[in-house]
């Protein structure tokens, strides 16, 4: 998988995505993330990226050329046309099952919006889709890009030690994970729960499937009721 993030400010990306599980995924080339600095297409001197919007209006809104020439040269330098997906709080909200859809691809362009936005033009031509991270308003698509990398990333193969990893955590399944427990077995007067420690397997996937339903009941009903509809 190949994911190439347009932005304004890649120094930001960077920095997230050189640390912790996805750093260590990068590094060991089971996943590939490279930034590009939108900025570097101008053809101004100052290389300037956005204007006044037409109609008038607070704010400036991002020009479609250097975006278009950026894209080009991912094209080109990637030998396809990636998925492109435009962060944006106008998109479908992400879930576990659209980042799952999304991990199938082998290239993705991803591409970061600030100010008012970008220039629909360019969206029109080369956007497949939108994707917000939720429904508020963030100063630029830059954290709702590494939000979508990451939740994408831990999908891949060989990124976590074994797909086991994800596939039996929140969401995958349609409910909420169960609760987890770390030593020492006795904290502040609080046990870990006995059958944790009895080392029968199938009575802890019992206990732990019976605690993901009922936390999935308590704190996401909607979540229940889809998953109870669906059996
Ligand atoms: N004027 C736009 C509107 O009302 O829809 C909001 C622009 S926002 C200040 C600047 C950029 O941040 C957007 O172009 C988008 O790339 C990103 N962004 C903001 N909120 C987001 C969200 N919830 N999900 C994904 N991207 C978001």
């Amino acid at each position: 998988m190949q994911i190439d993030i347009a932005t304004l400010f890649p120094d930001m990306c960077e920095t997230v995505l050189s640390e912790s599980i996805i750093g260590r995924a990068r590094k060991s080339g089971a996943i590939k993330v490279d930034c590009w600095n939108i900025r570097d297409y101008t053809l101004n001197k100052h290389r300037r990226v956005d204007d006044v919007p037409y109609g008038g209006g607070r704010g400036m809104v991002m020009q479609a050329d250097p975006i278009y020439r950026c894209w080009e040269s991912v094209c080109t330098e990637r030998s396809i046309k990636p998925h492109c997906i435009y962060m944006s709080p106008k998109g479908t909200v992400l879930n576990q099952k659209k980042a799952l859809e999304l991990s199938k691809y082998s290239n993705l362009f991803l591409l970061c919006g600030h100010y008012e936005g970008i220039d629909q033009r360019i969206l029109d031509t080369i956007v497949d889709e939108e994707i917000s991270i939720g429904d508020y308003v963030l100063t630029g698509g830059e954290l709702p890009a590494l939000v979508l990398t990451d939740a994408i990333a831990r999908m891949c193969s060989g990124v976590l030690p074994e797909s086991v990893c994800f596939e039996e955590e929140s969401h995958f399944n349609g409910l909420l994970e169960y609760p987890q427990y770390t030593r020492p077995e006795i904290w502040h007067e609080k046990a870990v729960p006995p059958v944790l420690l009895s080392g029968h397997h199938k009575n802890i996937a019992d206990w732990r499937f019976a605690q993901s339903l009922s936390v999935t009941k308590e704190k996401r009903p909607d979540l229940y009721a889809e998953y109870i509809n669906k059996k």
